[in-house]
């Protein structure tokens, strides 16, 4: 197990995984896993759910467990695969400390999925300190697996590009690094931090059901902006969310002329992300769009594909809703393996700071 490349990703427990997860993550997280090359870190960032909902611990807790019963629901295997819970592996926090000496706070500030988080969840000027700070230890839970490979969704990519950051910083100021080493040689040229890469999913930026923001466009589907659709949504609320959903408002009948542009109509979106027969969508659109198909008959072909997706995984959800000392186990396990990456990863770490002093040996019983 040890020799194999790692992946590093996650979730933060705000919810529930939607159709957004699954194909702008999920998927290549099975197939990374299901491939048998790497060895995969999936965490859950409790940690950084505090940051907009630190007055609500038991949610959080519960969204921790939904989120791991979710992963098991849609196939990530516990005996291949090392899920974990942020907030019991502590190297995690001591990176997230020496890291934040190493990147201007004005650096963090300028991260667009910062300000695009701090407009759509409506936090003003009241975001807690840890708001930004959050934005770092993302970099330290990356970055405690050193791994080769993030697959993310596209709203993460200025998050990564602080950890690149970081990681080059670190090597170049504790390991002797030259700055002018290309970003994949930094390993190889005695670095410790990998300048990692991203890997975007099928769908890059899934677009929500409801309406769009205050700037005109579709939002992200979200679990905190009430605009998804859950991977354990049962067949009824799938339907009523879909019948209901956002479509082209200046159609008032089925003989309007509609919007087919899926970047303004989540209703394509969906169809052409998720609807397997794509000669049935382009010849749909085209009826759509001279006013010659209602939005109903095109929903409910929706409801149809989407819990086709969404059955089997219901149907695997049931199993471990009815285990929960099963999900718990499996994120023990994980969250004990996880530790003795990240422990040695500290370690090292600490060691080209000049600052380990006293080993120490962590364990989870
Ligand atoms: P929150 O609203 O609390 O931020 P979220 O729905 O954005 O929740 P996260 O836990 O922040 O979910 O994201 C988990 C992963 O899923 C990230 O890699 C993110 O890029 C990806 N992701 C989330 N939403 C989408 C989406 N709509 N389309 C594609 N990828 C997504
Ligand atoms: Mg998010």
């Amino acid at each position: 197990m040890k020799s194999k490349k790692r992946i590093l990703t996650g979730d933060t427990p705000t919810g529930k995984l939607h159709l957004g997860h699954y194909v702008g993550s999920v998927e290549n997280r099975l197939a990374l896993q299901n491939s048998g090359e790497y060895d995969c870190y999936f965490l859950i960032a409790n940690k950084h759910a505090f940051t907009t909902r630190a007055d609500r611990p038991d949610e959080i807790r519960q969204s921790v467990l939904d989120i791991a019963t979710d992963w098991l629901a849609v196939g990530i295997d516990p005996n291949k695969s090392t899920m974990l819970i942020q907030s019991e592996v502590p190297a995690i926090d001591e990176l997230t400390f020496f890291f934040s000496m190493i990147i201007p706070f004005n650096r963090v500030m300028r991260n667009p999925t910062l300000a695009q988080e701090i407009k759509d969840k409506e936090l003003g000027d009241k975001y807690p300190f840890g708001f930004p700070l959050y934005a770092v230890g993302q970099c330290a839970d990356i970055l405690a697996f050193r791994p080769e490979m993030v697959p993310v969704g596209e709203d993460q990519l200025p998050h990564l590009e602080l950890s690149r950051e970081v990681a080059r910083r670190f090597d170049q100021l504790y390991c002797g690094v030259d700055p002018h080493v290309q970003d994949k040689d930094y390993i190889a040229r005695g670095g410790l931090f990998p300048v990692i890469q991203p890997l975007l999913g099928r769908v890059k930026r899934l677009v929500g059901i409801g309406p769009p923001g205050p700037d005109g466009n579709l939002l992200k589907m979200s679990k905190s902006l009430n605009n998804a659709i859950f991977l354990s949504d049962d067949a009824d609320t799938v339907q009523k969310k879909v019948m209901t959903m956002y479509t082209d408002p200046k159609r008032i009948r089925a003989t309007d002329p509609g919007e087919t542009d899926p970047e303004k109509n989540p209703l394509w979106a969906m169809h052409e992300n998720f609807n397997p027969d794509q000669a049935w969508v382009k010849e749909q659109q085209e009826a759509y769009r001279q006013g010659k198909v209602g939005d109903v008959a095109i929903k409910k072909k929706l409801v149809e594909v989407l819990n086709a997706l969404i059955d089997p995984i219901r149907t695997r959800r049931k199993h471990f809703e009815a285990r929960p000392d099963e999900v718990m186990d499996a994120l023990r396990t994980g969250t004990r393996r996880a530790n003795e990456v990240a422990e040695e990863t500290l370690g090292l770490a600490k060691k080209a700071m000049k600052q380990d002093y006293f080993p120490r040996k962590l364990s989870i019983p």
